[in-house]
C-alpha cells in the first residue's frame, strides 16, 4: 500500500482526548464511574432525550434496545438491507425473525412506501413486525415522519440505528430526542463521528426502556431500592433477569466527552469536505449522494454510484483507487445476501434497489481531517480510473 493512503475514514485525536484519557487513567474508578454518568448525560443533553445508556459497542446498545422492547422467538423485526449487519443480528441475538424493506433509491433509507405495502400484506399474514429499525445511511436521517405514522397505524415500536448519524439533525432537531422513535442507537467505532475506541449509546425518552437497558447490560442486576426484595445491607444487589456485561469504561467515557465537545466542529469540516466533492464531481457521469432538504447530515460517507450501464466496471474502478492510495470502500454488501442470511431462507433478487445500489457503490475518503490536496488527488484519480475503464470517454 502506497505510504500516503488516505482511507476512507479516520476519527481524530488531539491533545485534549489524550489528557482525558490519562485523566481517565489515574482516577480511582477505571469502569462504570462518574466519567460514564457525564458522558451519558451530555449525550441526552446534547440531543434532548430524557436517558442515554452508555455501553460497549451499538452492537450491545442494539440488543439492548430489541430486549427493552420485549423482542422474542415469536416476533419479527425489520430493518434495510443496506446496513451493516449488527443491525439485522441484534434481532437474531432475541431468537426472533428478521425481514428487510427495500431502499429509497435516492437517499439509499429504508424506503416509507416499500414499508407500506409490505405491512399491508404483513397484516394480511398476520406477521406483522414488533419492531422496525431505519437505519440513518451515511448520517442523513429517514424519513421518520411517515415511518413514524406507519408505526401508530401497524402498531410496531421503532429503533433508529443512528450509528453513523450522531450530531445529524432531522426537521431542526438532533437525531436522537426519538421523537419518532422508542430508542436510538449511536456508534463510538472509530470510523464513525466521534470515537470511544468502541463504545455505543442508546438515548430514549422512557425512564422505563432506559432501566431495563441498563439492568440488562450489568448483568440483570440492580441495586436501587425499589427492585430489591430485602436489603441486609450496603453489599447487597439482586439479580432479577439474565443479562449481559455490556459496560463502558471510564477511560472510553472520558474520551467520549472530549470528543463530544468537538462534533459541531467535526461535522462542519465534513459538510465543507462533501461541498467540494459535490462541486468538483459534477461534471462527471456519476450519481452524487443527494441530500434531503429537511434534514442536515452527520454526513459519514460519500458514497458514488457508477453508471448502470458501467455497473461491472465497478470492481476495476475499485481496484484502480485502491492501488493508487485511495482507500475506497463498499457500503454496504446487502446484509439478505450474506450466506448466515441465505441459509434463513433470503437470496439474490429479494431487495432489487439495494442490490443495485450495492453492484454500483463505493465510498470516498471523507473524514474531518482531510486536505483539500488529498481530495484533489481522489478527484484526478477517479477522473482518471473512470476514463481507463470506458466510463468517461
Ligand atoms: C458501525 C455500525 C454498527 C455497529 O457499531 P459497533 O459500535 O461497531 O457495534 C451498527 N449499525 C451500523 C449502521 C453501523 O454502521
Amino acid at each position: 500500500m502506497a505510504t500516503n493512503f488516505i482511507p476512507y475514514g479516520r476519527q481524530t485525536i488531539d491533545q485534549d482526548d489524550i489528557d482525558a484519557v490519562v485523566s481517565a487513567l489515574t482516577s480511582s474508578h477505571l469502569t462504570q464511574g462518574p466519567k460514564v454518568t457525564a458522558f451519558e448525560q451530555a449525550i441526552a443533553n446534547k440531543v434532548k432525550a430524557a436517558h442515554a445508556v452508555a455501553v460497549n459497542s451499538a452492537t450491545s446498545a442494539l440488543h439492548l434496545a430489541c430486549l427493552a422492547l420485549g423482542v422474542t422467538q415469536d416476533d419479527w423485526v425489520w430493518t434495510s438491507p443496506n446496513t451493516f449487519i449488527a443491525s439485522a443480528n441484534c434481532a437474531r441475538y432475541c431468537g426472533a425473525n428478521v425481514d428487510f424493506v427495500d431502499i429509497d433509491p435516492d437517499t439509499y433509507n429504508l424506503c416509507p412506501k416499500q414499508l407500506a405495502n409490505k405491512l399491508a400484506q404483513a397484516k394480511q399474514q398476520n406477521r406483522l413486525p414488533k419492531v422496525v429499525i431505519p437505519v440513518h445511511f451515511a448520517g442523513q436521517s429517514c424519513d421518520m415522519k411517515a415511518i413514524h405514522e406507519l408505526s401508530q397505524e401497524y402498531g410496531f415500536y421503532i429503533i433508529e440505528d443512528a450509528s453513523h448519524a450522531i450530531g445529524g439533525r432531522y426537521q431542526d432537531s438532533y437525531i436522537g430526542d426519538c421523537r419518532y422513535s422508542d430508542i436510538c442507537v449511536f456508534s463510538f467505532h472509530p470510523v464513525k463521528i466521534i470515537t470511544t475506541g468502541e463504545g455505543g449509546m442508546a438515548t430514549t425518552q422512557s425512564a422505563r426502556h432506559a432501566k431495563h437497558m441498563r439492568t440488562h447490560a450489568q448483568q440483570g442486576t440492580s441495586k436501587d431500592a425499589e427492585d430489591l426484595i430485602t436489603q441486609p445491607g450496603d453489599w447487597y444487589y439482586e439479580q432479577h433477569t439474565l443479562g449481559f456485561n455490556y459496560r463502558m469504561t471510564e477511560l472510553q467515557a472520558a474520551l467520549g466527552l472530549s470528543q463530544l465537545n468537538k462534533l459541531d466542529d467535526f461535522i462542519a469540516k465534513r459538510h465543507t469536505a462533501f461541498a467540494y466533492y459535490l462541486e468538483t464531481l459534477k461534471k462527471l457521469p456519476i450519481t452524487l449522494p443527494a441530500q434531503a432538504t429537511d434534514s442536515n447530515s452527520a454526513l459519514h460517507l460519500f458514497p458514488i454510484l457508477i453508471p448502470k450501464e458501467h455497473k461491472k466496471a465497478r470492481k476495476a474502478i475499485f481496484d484502480a483507487l485502491r492501488s493508487a492510495g485511495i482507500g475506497t470502500q463498499v457500503h454496504y454488501i446487502p446484509v439478505h445476501t450474506q450466506p448466515y442470511y441465505q441459509d434463513l431462507g433470503f437470496d439474490w433478487g429479494d431487495f432489487p434497489i439495494a442490490e443495485d445500489y450495492y453492484q454500483r457503490t463505493m465510498s470516498l475518503p471523507l473524514f474531518y481531517e482531510i486536505t483539500r490536496s488529498e481530495q484533489e488527488r481522489v478527484v484526478s484519480i477517479l477522473t482518471q480510473a473512470l476514463q481507463e475503464h470506458g466510463v468517461l470517454s
